[in-house]
């Protein structure tokens, strides 16, 4: 017996069923990635659909893969193209008996899926296709796709209260040879036609791909800069390596597996010590699979500009101002600061993730789909049921019964970051406004701007709106829209 496993965003040898089953079968077992030229295209706002970013963390995942299957006698037959054309034809090439891969949710993923299964079933060869991307298994879930529940804490204390999460599946020890075969060179950037990224030494980590370097930043994070214990104190810092753990990148390539985070926890847990972090970084991971689950019961509808909730509010494509936000420069230094970052190195914070959001639809009353295809372009995590799920959200149109809620600025500027010390990192031409002045420049007198050397309006922005006003402006758009018998 001879199974292909089509390797997709599960790029590593742990907790990995399609492997595992295949082992058991005692089949040969031929691992395939192939780099889908879709994914290199372009977004519908026109971005580049996998920046450069994530396109190097990819590469380096593949052959981080690659290298783990020859330590295990066998190697990664890669290849570019289209996965349904190319996966059909290695299988009679190679006389393939069944496919094996892992479960996608949103639509071009399972279009591909089922546009394979359908050539390989007129060719006679199996597919069987495996759920792996969450903490707990869909098929444990105590309520069926179509009832999971809108808000994320009911799904939570359901899951949390009836399910057992799955032990994980061990990682092979050997694997058979592949036969002859021609194993394909993994492409370079430029080959994918994306020019290298520069290495921006401010970025919070040096991200590296692939399974082996995942599970060294869990090494790392957990046991050697002993972070766990105060993450529910720190995770929503700004600057440095350690407030968060700096998973997302590994768990969105599938480098590593949530269930094996989890075992990691349960063991610092019994080590170590159990308190308040130990559960929530467990509890966030919750929030990755909620997002997938809706994602799976609501298909498309995650992409609509009306999103989940169906609320049609007139967006603005402003393109002017969309520019501002993009390149950090709308005045306000908390979006300035996180959208330099993002756009430097591939990362942002959470808490910087949800107040440019915010910002982006709340104040300016932008098109959200905009922003969360720049996300989508430039994040070294970009994870589809993630970002979507979280873009709805901060929107006002996923899942979150309370309606119209926006971040004010400056007081999270000032709640998260004190000093303004994430402010002066990304932000040079404002760093000399010493103490907390920084958060709202605009302020400043003339003599403060000529003792501190910074002309606003001529060295940084005035803001782009007036805080309050616009924020009344959007409120009232979107109310009349969520509500519209109301107006
Ligand atoms: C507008 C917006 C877009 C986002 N886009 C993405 C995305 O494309 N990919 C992505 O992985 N995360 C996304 N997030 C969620 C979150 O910001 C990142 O997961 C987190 O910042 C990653 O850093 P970390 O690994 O250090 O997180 P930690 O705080 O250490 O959390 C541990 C893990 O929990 C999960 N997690 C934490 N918060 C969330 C959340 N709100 N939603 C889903 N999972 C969560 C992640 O897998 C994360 O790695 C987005 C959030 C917002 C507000």
């Amino acid at each position: 017996m001879r199974i292909l496993i089509w390797y997709r965003h599960d790029l590593r040898l742990q907790d990995h069923e399609p492997i595992y089953n295949a082992l058991q079968a005692k089949a040969e077992i031929i691992p395939f990635y192939c780099f889908d030229e879709r994914q290199f295209g372009k977004t519908s706002f026109g971005f580049p659909k996998t920046g450069a970013f994530r396109a190097q963390f990819l590469l380096e995942s593949i052959t981080d893969l690659r290298h783990c299957l020859q330590q295990l006698g066998s190697n990664l037959v890669v290849s570019r193209g289209i996965p349904e054309v190319i996966i059909p034809k290695l299988a009679q090439q190679l006389n393939i008996d069944a496919v094996y891969f892992h479960k996608e949710v949103t639509s071009e993923e399972l279009a591909v899926e089922t546009a394979l299964k359908k050539a390989l079933a007129a060719i006679k060869v199996k597919v069987n296709s495996f759920w792996g991307t969450t903490l707990y298994h869909r098929d444990d879930l105590p309520f069926s796709l179509a009832q999971i529940p809108e808000l994320f804490t009911n799904f939570r204390k359901k899951v949390e209260k009836d399910v057992i999460i799955r032990p994980i599946f061990p990682s092979p020890k050997t694997l058979p040879q592949l036969p002859e075969i021609n194993l394909g060179e993994i492409p370079n950037l430029a080959e994918l036609g994306i020019e290298k990224p520069i290495n921006d030494e401010r970025g919070v980590l040096k991200f590296q791909g692939g399974e082996t370097a995942g599970k060294a930043r869990l090494k790392h994070y957990f046991w050697e800069a002993n972070c766990l214990k105060d993450y529910k104190q720190t995770r929503n810092g700004m600057l440095g390596a350690n407030y968060s753990s700096k998973f997302s990148p590994w768990l969105a390539h599938g480098c590593l597996s949530p269930r094996y985070i989890n075992d990691e926890v349960d063991k610092y847990e019994a080590e170590r010590v159990k308190n308040d972090s130990t559960y929530w970084l467990v509890f966030e991971l919750l929030w990755r699979d909620f997002f997938r689950f809706i994602c799976a019961k609501h298909g498309n509808k995650i992409f609509y500009l009306s999103g989940l909730q169906g609320i049609d509010i007139p967006w603005k494509e402003d393109w002017e101002r969309f520019s501002l936000w993009q390149k950090g420069n709308t005045g306000f230094p908390l979006v300035d600061a996180n959208m330099r970052e993002i756009r430097a190195t591939g990362f942002m914070s959470n808490r910087g993730r949800q107040n440019v959001a915010s910002f982006l639809t709340k104040n300016l009353g932008i098109n959200w789909q905009m922003g969360a295809e720049w996300f989508e372009s430039l994040l070294i995590d970009y994870d589809v049921c993630s970002n979507w799920g979280n873009w709805n959200y901060t929107a006002g149109v996923g899942n979150d019964a309370r309606g119209f809620r926006y971040f004010n600025m400056t007081k999270q500027s000032k709640d998260y970051d004190p000093q303004g010390e994430y402010l002066r990192h990304w932000l040079p031409e404002i760093a000399s406004i010493p103490g907390g002045k920084i958060h709202e420049p605009w302020q400043l007198s003339g003599a403060e701007q000529k003792n501190f050397g910074v002309s606003i309006g001529v060295d940084y922005p005035r803001p782009v709106v007036d805080f309050f006003k616009s924020v009344k402006a959007n409120k009232k758009v979107y109310n009349a829209s969520s509500n519209p018998s109301s107006s």
